[in-house]
């Protein structure tokens, strides 16, 4: 067996040589797609092994909570990370009792991280080992965040155990592929590693998107090839392999964006005959909750606290609507303190037929997916119109998409941008769209929708209704 590359053991710290020739494998696949990025999984062994503490935590048997005030062991971390984080100096009080003030505490918000992410980065944050992370989201203005390598593995371990609420325990080794991450978008990095957390079993972030492989058929072949025993991906390329029918055995499906439509749900559990798990993260909190086999959300952490808050930062009364907000500090770039999410939802703390003692978001309103079609029925995935919008100057966009796939696109303008170019928007965005009817209009203002939110995305197109 070859040894393994200098380079390659950079990326993975703890690759062997069996998984250096499965890393092969995969990248030299005749049916492979266009790479167009490489990176590792950076775990070392102290990582690995403060995951597999992780590990046993997160499995540990699930007790049931009574209350909702914080846990201690989180007010200690509140307590411990305060005095190294600038926004949290400022706003916390030097004799507060976090523990009995906790109602009172001030709530971060999407707005300080997106504008104030220095004050909240701890003093003493080893910056060589920063990574920015941006999960496949299926909304516009996604926040990309810093995480570590260990942040970002422990993402592998909390799917474990939503796995295994479903009854499904994958076994995961370096002779086989155990994960793939599949989109479908214009443009998407695309790469192949093995992941240290699941044994060094390879994992690849996949694109549909025809124009990446080397054939139609490649990206079935490919995936049948390897046929991994965890697929996840969003709505959109969730409803695109669908399409493509490919032979394929996994053993658990995770949806990464809330919500998974009732009908793609069904259609994947018939035509895959595996579980197919809802799961409700953001970029800044990480996993929140995943859905059982009741089809409700559970919360999945056991270390982050979870409440649901009305307008001034108090917990609504017990099964009232209130806005999700987190506190956690597993993320060493970036401790959330009553993080307002945007979702709303219901927490309920009660018993669930499924047997998880977890609580329950109900009703859970988050970023419903939505589906774009281009003139030629092909679906857009809005990360793409995303990218579009992005390289102009603009505060806000507000796109929607009637059902003749006619496409109407709100902009407000940066103030005192010069240059805003209409025509030149409005042909960005038809590389995507092709030929539909679209009109571009300047506005001042964006109308909000529920929870005081412009929605960036609404389509009147919906996934499971064929192009
Ligand atoms: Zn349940």
């Amino acid at each position: 067996m070859q040894a393994v590359p200098a380079e390659l053991r950079r990326l993975n710290p703890l690759i062997t040589p069996a998984a250096a020739a499965l890393w092969r494998a995969i990248q030299e696949h005749p049916h492979a797609p266009r790479w167009n990025y490489r990176t590792g999984d950076w775990i070392s062994a102290r990582d690995l092994e403060a995951l597999e503490t992780f590990r046993q935590k997160v499995l540990a048997p699930r007790r049931r909570q009574s209350t909702t005030a914080p846990p201690t062991k989180l007010i200690q971390e509140l307590a411990s990370v305060t005095p190294r984080v600038e926004w949290l100096r400022q706003r916390l009080p030097e004799d507060v009792d976090l523990e009995a003030q906790w109602q009172d505490l001030p709530c971060m918000t999407r707005e300080d991280l997106a504008t104030d992410m220095g004050s909240i980065l701890p003093d003493d944050a080893d910056l060589e080992k920063v990574a920015i992370y941006e999960t496949s989201g299926t909304t516009g203005h996604r926040l990309p965040v810093p995480n570590s390598a260990r942040g970002a593995s422990s993402y592998a371990v909390l799917l474990e155990l939503a796995m295994q609420r479903h009854g499904v325990e994958p076994k995961f080794s370096e002779s086989g592929v155990g994960c793939f991450l599949i989109g479908a978008q214009q443009r998407t990095v695309t790469y192949a590693t093995v992941h240290a957390v699941w044994s060094n079993s390879g994992f690849a972030k996949l694109n549909l998107r025809a124009g990446d492989w080397p054939t139609a058929e490649s990206p079935g072949r490919f995936l049948e090839a390897f046929d991994a025993p965890v697929l996840c991906g969003d709505p959109v390329a969730f409803d695109a392999l669908l399409t493509m029918k490919p032979r394929l055995h996994p053993q658990a499906m995770i949806s990464t964006a809330v919500s998974l439509p009732p009908v793609v749900q069904r259609r994947l559990v018939s035509t895959f005959g595996c579980p197919v798990i809802d799961t409700y993260s953001l970029n800044e909190t990480g996993l929140v909750a995943y859905t059982c086999p009741e089809g409700v959300f559970h919360l999945l952490p056991p270390d982050i606290h979870v409440e649901t808050l009305d307008v001034a930062g108090h917990a609504v009364a017990q099964g009232e609507r209130g806005e999700v907000a987190v506190s956690g500090f597993r993320n060493p770039y970036l401790p959330l303190l009553r993080y307002r999410t945007g979702d709303f939802a219901r927490l309920d703390h009660g018993v669930c037929g499924c047997g998880d003692p977890a609580p329950r978001l109900l009703d859970l309103e988050g970023r419903a997916p939505v589906l774009f079609r281009a003139a030629d029925g092909s679906v857009v995935n809005t990360v793409d119109l995303s990218q579009a919008f992005r390289s102009f100057p603009l505060v806000q966009h507000r796109f929607v998409q009637h059902a003749d796939r006619s496409c109407y696109a709100f902009v407000r303008v940066v103030a005192g941008a010069r240059g805003f170019d209409e025509h030149a928007l409005t042909a960005e965005l038809r590389r995507y769209l092709g030929s539909v009817s679209l009109s571009v209009e300047v506005v001042d203002k964006i109308e909000r929708g529920a929870g005081d939110k412009v929605v960036a995305y609404e389509s009147e197109l919906r996934l499971g209704q064929e192009g």
